[in-house]
């Protein structure tokens, strides 16, 4: 087993500082306009793209990487550019990863491929698991998928909601309820082709922060899917139902998850370093600000008011980063989250980030409210982080129950 270290290796120094120089010369000159003008930004995605940033390759060497480091690294640098940008980089990687953790190989050698296309024809991929009504509460999902024997084919219908990439993207991966007497254990994810008929975006969101990301609901009418479109096939699903039905018999007993978790606790270390990325820049203006902005005749950083606020701040960066690492590292090596560790490094990393991207914007008083200076986007852009894949206070359950054993509420 890689034992854990806090040294990266030449290799992955190298990818480190040519992300770090990709986010700071093609990321963050463009940052504020695309957060303006609320879009994907496709043209940044296709430089991604030509340089090998945006591929399947790069994703799965850093996914691959046997020190369980490559993805929160990589993640770090590319959220220290801008988030907005970056999450219409790596949201494709949610929709893979919920192929990597459900599919078959076939699948996953099929699918994911098409998901990012080629520098030439780029793609974006989007994972579809909330509802309207059921966003912490994915057990209410209503997302419906039957299965037409004759046809051998899946029929889908539903709305989805808050979809990365939604209506956009060439693939769907789609969360539905195949049996709702199971509640969460009835649900399976199927691939929805690009073009499929029946599929369609819905509303598309104003939102407060990330906003060069497209978020959108997606309708699905009568959509037809190939029984190949099955994550995982039909035999493993008929008999985690037939277990799932045993096991509701004998009055529940042991958890089983469901397809959605599976994506989620894969991906919560991943958005805690996102979150990280995201902190440290907003840290890095706010340092710099302090010690050249002069009040009293001295620079602002001389006051222990603000020197010990940045202390705070580039410790509890550190420590979230430390929670990334261990969690990262621990999914790679096999080690199981007998303490929710990945849900403890998503919970502090993003509550860090909130923390210190408000703390930067007092640091930088006046210029720090404006959009002038980039901390005030940085902000906007950090409260995503205690929201999605799983809110804080859901971080908080998981703990909790995980270490207690208890059913809290
Ligand atoms: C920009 C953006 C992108 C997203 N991308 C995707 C995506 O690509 N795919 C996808 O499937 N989803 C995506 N989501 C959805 C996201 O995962 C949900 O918003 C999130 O799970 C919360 O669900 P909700 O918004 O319905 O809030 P709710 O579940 O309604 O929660 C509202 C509040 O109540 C609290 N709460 C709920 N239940 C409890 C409880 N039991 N105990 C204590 N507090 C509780 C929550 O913590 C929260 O503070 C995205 C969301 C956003 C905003």
């Amino acid at each position: 087993m890689t034992e854990f270290t806090l040294d990266l290796n030449e290799d992955q120094k190298q990818v480190r500082d040519w992300l770090n120089g990709f986010a700071k010369d093609v990321m963050r000159p463009a940052a504020a306009e695309w957060d303006e003008r609320e879009e994907t930004p496709w043209p940044v995605i296709q430089e991604a793209a030509k340089l090998g940033i945006y591929s399947l390759d790069f994703y799965a060497q850093q996914f691959f990487d046997p020190t369980g480091l490559g993805i929160p690294m990589a993640m770090e640098e590319l959220f220290w550019g801008d988030a907005g940008i970056a999450l219409s980089i790596v949201g494709t990687g949610l929709a893979a990863v919920g192929v990597l953790a459900n599919g078959t190989e076939e699948q996953i050698g099929t699918w994911i491929p098409q998901m990012y296309g080629d520098a030439n024809d780029v793609k974006v991929a989007a994972f579809c698991s909330s509802e309207p009504d059921a966003g912490s509460d994915v057990a209410s999902m209503r997302t419906r998928a039957v299965y037409d024997e004759a046809k051998d084919e899946w029929v889908l219908n539903g709305t989805k909601t808050w979809a990365t990439n939604g209506g956009i993207a060439g693939v769907h991966v789609v969360v539905a309820v195949v049996d709702p007497e199971l509640g969460s254990k009835g649900h399976a994810s199927f691939i929805v082709p690009p073009n499929t008929p029946g599929l369609s975006q819905g509303q598309k969101f104003k939102k407060h922060g990330i906003r060069a990301s497209h978020t959108a609901e997606v309708v699905l009418e009568d959509v037809r899917v190939p029984g190949g479109c099955l994550l995982g096939g039909k035999e493993k699903l008929d008999e985690r139902l037939a277990r799932a039905r045993e096991r509701a018999k004998a009055g529940g007993g042991e958890r089983v998850k469901n397809a959605a978790m599976a994506t989620f606790e894969a991906s919560r270390p991943a958005v805690g370093a996102m979150a990280v990325g995201t902190a440290r820049a907003a840290y890095e203006v706010a340092l710099d600000y302090a010690t050249t902005r002069e009040q009293f005749g001295r620079p602002i950083i001389d006051n222990q008011g603000i020197a010990f606020q940045l202390a705070d701040m580039r410790t509890r960066i550190d420590a979230a980063r430390l929670l990334v690492w261990r969690a990262s590292w621990m999914a790679t090596t096999g080690k199981p989250f007998t303490s929710a560790e990945g849900s403890m490094s998503k919970l502090f990393a993003s509550e860090t980030a909130k923390q210190v991207t408000a703390q930067a914007i007092q640091i930088l008083g006046g210029n720090g409210f404006t959009r002038e200076y980039p901390v005030e986007r940085m902000h906007r852009d950090a409260a995503i982080y205690t929201i999605f894949e799983g809110t804080s206070e859901i971080q908080r359950l998981v703990i909790a129950r995980t270490l207690s054993g208890m059913p809290i509420r």
